[in-house]
């Protein structure tokens, strides 16, 4: 951190925004709106960050297309059920019921100001619908973005924004509703139009058109700027050092600076040193923690560091980049004949639980034996029948096993192959598959709880029996600096940190570790950048 002017400035603005997801590019557009002179700075060689290689979906509690599909919300609604889910863990309940009292306005505004267009996302219920909790909704509060013409609308654009997403699941231009959807012929030949006139759906439409709104206000972006220090002087922050070229470049920032780059999954010191375990980062690897260490820097009070968004991993070893296996999302966790042990060989949660709260089982402390049991890697045992219906990673039905599988004719010499426990491997199996043929589960409540829905069991009674390696991973951490109401950053000596904003996964979640439903993450993000853009704007500029 710098905590003097430098000699000269290359650039003076009002508004420095830092990263180009969505929670930047939504604060770019806000502070923008309200009359400030806006800069915005990335890292990468592409716009978009984490967003635009995600699924797009955007989880809003009371927006006002849940009409179009039937469905009524209300304020109440949205805290009992958010308030179930933090149970009580949010670092501010002012801040919780901000995100609820803004969320309708982020889509309304977009929508009526920039070229972002959404759809509720047909038959996408909360993620704890299941479960006995007040407040959620059968669907409508997760939307996503229309696909949109990135081929037409920014052509000059196009290789810089991310075309398609990493979620290998999904297809690269269909919307979330259609990957589940009969591959009708009109489909096909929709999907070959977008393919043909370069239509993007997803994060990456959602991206496009936050820029193209960028665009279209005159607001500067710069790629290949990472921003490497704020610049503090006299408990102000009043600019930042980026680098470009090599260079180092002084930008300041009359009215303020917002950090929106990301959380630090892609730091592993500093997942050890707040999450406490090893957790695979599933994110584009800019994320290290550069916003957080700023903020620190700059005095910043910091919440729910030991939380992130969480999604279960799996490594394929036909995936690599620059030599390193490059984590994946999981595949095939919850199929009915399938189970998931711990080093011990045991089980340890119900595997059908929404992904952001399977990984966090991984972390758990064991004070009796004073030991983590459950500590990655994991194992996520199953059957022929599961292999025979059931794409994981590259093993496809119908195709040979590839060779790094483990595979074995009992789970007795399975447990030999992956070094497990056999005895203990075994009864876990056995335990399992008494217990689902009755079709129960009363160890985890599988069959009753689950992802939206509750999971369902069968006993892995077809041999011969394979192994795949789950760890706990993140689509990006969730712990930083703590927020007001208006996205400013708390600090330790005083209120707020004059002239510091934060936004999205550089800041600490409204929800805590919660995930209340598809596109909760990009929401967090996205309404705490329209409220620090609208409030940075709205602020006098200072004499730099
Ligand atoms: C495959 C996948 C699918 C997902 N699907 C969904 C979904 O559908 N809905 C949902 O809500 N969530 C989803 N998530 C999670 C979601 O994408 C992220 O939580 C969210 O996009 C984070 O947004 P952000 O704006 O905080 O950060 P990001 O989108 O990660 O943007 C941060 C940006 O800051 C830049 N940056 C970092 N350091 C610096 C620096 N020093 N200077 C300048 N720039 C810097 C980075 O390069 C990056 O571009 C998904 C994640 C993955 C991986």
């Amino acid at each position: 951190m710098l905590t003097t002017r430098p000699e000269r400035w290359d650039r003076v603005v009002d508004a420095i925004i830092v990263g180009s997801g969505g929670a930047a590019l939504t604060a770019a557009t806000m502070a923008h709106d309200g009359g400030a002179e806006v800069l915005v700075l990335e890292k990468a060689s592409l716009i978009g960050g984490t967003t635009a290689v995600s699924g797009g979906v955007v989880w809003l509690p009371g927006n006002h297309h849940m009409a179009e599909v039937g469905i009524s919300d209300s304020r109440e609604d949205a805290l009992a059920y958010l308030r179930r889910l933090t149970c009580g863990h949010e670092h501010d309940p002012a801040v919780l019921e901000t995100f609820v009292d803004t969320a309708p306005e982020v889509l309304s505004y977009l929508e009526a100001n920039t070229p972002l267009r959404m759809q509720p996302v047909a038959n996408f219920p909360d993620y704890f619908f299941a479960y006995d909790v007040p407040g959620k909704k059968s669907g409508g509060r997760s939307c996503e973005p229309l696909p949109y013409a990135v081929g037409d609308e920014i052509p000059e654009w196009r290789d810089r924004l991310v075309t398609r997403g990493t979620l290998m699941s999904l297809g690269s231009n269909t919307m979330l509703a259609e990957d589940f959807a009969e591959p009708t012929e009109e489909l096909k030949a929709e999907l070959a139009r977008r393919e043909a006139q370069d239509i993007r759906t997803k994060g990456a439409a959602l991206i496009a058109m936050l820029f193209k709104g960028l665009l279209e206000r005159g607001v500067e972006l710069l790629l290949e700027t990472p921003v490497r220090e704020l610049i503090v002087v006299d408990g102000s922050v009043i600019g930042v050092r980026a680098e470009a070229n090599g260079q180092s470049i002084f930008v300041a920032a009359r009215k303020g600076v917002v950090l929106a780059c990301g959380g630090y999954e892609w730091n592993k010191e500093m997942v050890r040193a707040f999450i406490g375990y090893e957790v695979q980062p599933l994110s584009p690897p800019n994320n290290v923690g550069d916003g957080l260490v700023m903020a620190m820097e700059a005095g910043a009070q910091l919440a729910n560091m030991t939380s992130y968004f969480g999604q279960p991993a799996m490594f394929d070893p036909e995936i690599s980049r620059d030599g390193e296996l490059v984590p994946q999302f999981e595949w095939g966790r919850g199929a009915p004949g399938s189970l998931i042990v711990n080093r011990t060989g045991a089980r340890f949660a119900n595997e059908a639980m929404p992904y952001n709260d399977f990984p966090k089982a991984f972390g758990a402390y064991d004070a009796t034996q004073n030991e983590f049991p459950n500590e990655g890697p994991g194992w996520m045992i199953f059957d022929q029948g599961v292999r025979d219906s059931t794409r994981i990673l590259s093993m496809i039905p119908g195709r040979p096993t590839p060779d790094w599988v483990p595979v074995a004719n009992s789970i007795r010499d399975l447990a030999a192959l992956i070094g497990l426990d056999a005895d203990t491997l075994e009864a876990t199996v056995a335990t399992f598959d008494e217990n689902a043929s009755q079709g129960r589960d009363p160890l985890f409540h599988r069959t009753e709880l689950g992802l939206m829905a509750p999971g369902a069991v069968r006993p892995l009674n077809q041999g011969p029996f394979y192994a795949v390696v789950i760890w706990p991973g993140a689509l990006g951490t969730n712990g930083g600096p703590r927020l007001d109401t208006n996205g400013q950053v708390r600090g330790y000596r005083t209120p707020v940190i004059d002239g510091l904003y934060a936004a999205g996964n550089t800041a600490a979640s409204a929800y805590a570790w919660a995930y209340p439903g598809g596109g909760a993450t990009i929401a967090n993000g996205m309404v705490f950048g329209f409220r620090a853009g609208r409030h940075l704007a709205a602020q006098p500029a200072r004499d730099i």
